[in-house]
């Protein structure tokens, strides 16, 4: 089929609408109508050559929409259904799948990696040029085919995009305390980044009970923002993170630090600033050749867990609909998230805006339709 997508053809080039031919969905394929869309800061550190990926491609891994055809032996939907897509498809067999920890699937990486389906082949083509996948969904196209893992089904009464914000920034930072960090009622925790993955932890951190959720931002109106989400104090970076945070928990430090930015020194700094036995979780994304430095003898000492989290440490299948039912709850409030939505044709503006930092998450409107 004919569909339209937004192609990056170079490094920081603007997207360019073009019309592309969509193959049908294969064996354990999907295809789906893409409703709403978020824009990630992967797909912006892709943009920009950080996060390095194949090009031509069309970007975009935090969406959702309506399963409109499906391949053989795909049997967890039927056309009409509504779906969060997740970009961790799981191979279900692999060592680390069948140990539960989805995210980190054998399988799937190196396909993701090469902008591939599983098959390690592309769907999208413009004339004789393949077009890249990425992450699996390549969002930002009013249709795309995705792995049957990927399409995660949702009840039809959530908004189409909330659900799409479920399955990346949302989870991620959920997951980040609730999964990794296991954050316990009357814990302490600081959280870095007050974007919607920092945000988001904010969200974690108060359904686990945690008595107090500091928030470092440099911008004002973004920690003015995390209030909303259940931030308890909130500091810019010049406040002397450290010493405030050992002040308000009567000089031991939080029991978790999430480093939702990935910025150097950042690490470094959330160890400081967490307690002995405390934990220490990185979620953003830092530069590939960047390296962290944390004290030798103190680390023995102190009895500190440092660990990534990719992807919330999720099992993506069942984490999204966990989340999506928070939400109808009204426990989790993720449509506050969406500061700012934008048309389809405005997605490079809604990149300007995450770089200029302006947005909590910008949520792009593929089909007006199908959101309202
Ligand atoms: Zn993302
Ligand atoms: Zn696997």
């Amino acid at each position: 089929m004919e569909i339209t997508a937004a192609v990056l053809s170079a490094l920081n080039a603007p997207h360019d609408f073009r019309r592309l031919t969509l193959d049908p969905p294969r064996r354990d394929e999907v295809l789906v109508k893409i409703a709403a869309t978020g824009v990630c800061a992967s797909d912006a550190h892709t943009r920009s050559g950080r996060i390095p990926s194949p090009m031509p491609c069309v970007l975009g891994h935090e969406g959702a929409g309506v399963v409109v055809d499906t391949g053989e032996g795909v049997t967890h939907v039927v056309p009409g259904d509504h779906v969060a897509l997740s970009w961790m498809p799981n191979c279900g067999t692999c060592r680390y799948c069948t140990a539960g920890r989805p995210v980190l699937c054998s399988a799937s990486a190196p396909a993701l990696l090469a902008g591939t389906l599983m098959d390690g082949t592309v769907r999208m083509h413009d004339g004789d040029q393949d077009i890249h996948h990425y992450s699996f969904l390549s969002t930002f196209a009013d249709h795309t085919v995705v792995p049957a893992a990927s399409a995660v089904k949702i009840p039809d009464s959530v908004p189409l995009d909330v659900a799409a914000l479920a399955g990346c920034g949302v989870l991620t930072g959920y997951g980040a305390v609730v999964n990794r960090a296991k954050v316990a009622p009357g814990d302490t925790v600081v959280i870095y980044g007050a974007g919607g993955v920092g945000l988001s932890a904010v969200m974690g951190a108060q359904l686990a009970g945690a008595d107090q959720i500091i928030v470092v931002d440099p911008q004002e109106d973004k920690r003015a923002g995390a209030e909303i989400f259940g931030a308890t104090r909130m500091l810019a970076p010049s406040d002397d993170v450290v010493a405030t945070v050992r002040r308000l928990t009567g000089g031991a430090g939080a029991d978790v630090a999430i480093d939702a930015v990935g910025a150097n020194g950042l690490l470094e700094q959330a160890f400081d600033a967490t307690t002995p036995g405390g934990t220490v979780v990185c979620v953003g994304v830092p530069a590939a050749d960047s390296y962290a430095q944390v004290p030798g003898a103190r680390f023995v000492r102190e009895e500190k867990f440092l660990t990534g989290s990719l992807y919330g440490s999720s099992r993506p299948g069942q984490d999204i609909p966990k989340l999506l039912s928070l939400f109808a709850s009204g426990r989790l409030p993720i449509d506050k998230l969406v500061s700012q939505t934008y048309r389809f044709d405005e997605l490079d503006t809604a990149f300007d805006d995450l770089a200029a930092g302006s947005n909590r998450r910008g949520v792009v409107i593929v089909d007006p339709d199908l959101v309202n």
